[in-house]
């Protein structure tokens, strides 16, 4: 984990006026299904320890550089048409992200398919934003979704980790 890292990350967020609330929330709402008493709370944990992996940190970081160089018009050759028009059949956002979700296990891998599918929230705006006005959020809008689904599987192992404490103690008696 580095502080150089977060600090350009949340810098970037900022300008793309991404909260940790906002991809928590959308944490939240996926979690409370299966999690009973899950606060708020432990979502904004979630995502603040997805946020400190240095894996993460660096995905993120090379999917703010691509979003940047290609809003600067920087990108060689046909990679600057195919991010910038977030060409569908690209592909290569989505395996940044998926191989960033995959970090956390199959239930990350397969909610990052999901969310990525419907956009909610906060993915949705990023996607809106890049349609709306142009701002290239290519690869960003997919690691946003892979935050989100990695922190879904944080909460989801964390639980199913509680729950085999409780077994083993059982099995002991
Ligand atoms: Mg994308």
């Amino acid at each position: 984990m580095s502080k150089e890292n977060l600090e350009y990350i949340s810098k970037e967020f900022m300008k793309r006026h991404i909260s940790i609330a906002d991809i928590a929330y959308e944490v939240f709402k996926s979690q409370i299904d299966y999690v009973e008493n899950l606060k708020i709370s432990d979502a904004n944990i979630a995502v603040s320890k997805v946020l400190s992996k240095t894996e993460v940190q660096n995905a993120l970081m090379v999917a703010i550089n691509l979003d940047n160089l290609a809003n600067k018009n920087m990108l060689d050759g046909p990679l600057q048409e195919a991010v910038h028009s977030d060409k569908g059949t690209f592909g290569i956002d989505e395996v940044i992200a998926l191989s960033t979700s995959g970090l956390y296990g199959s239930i990350a891998t397969t909610n990052y398919g999901y969310l990525d599918k419907i956009k909610p929230g906060i993915i949705g705006r990023l996607n809106d934003l890049q349609r709306e006005t142009g701002f290239v959020t290519t690869f960003l809008d997919d690691m946003v979704a892979a935050i989100i689904s990695s922190a879904e599987g944080k909460i989801a192992h964390n639980t199913e980790e509680s729950d085999t404490v409780y077994v083993e103690m059982m099995v002991k008696r």
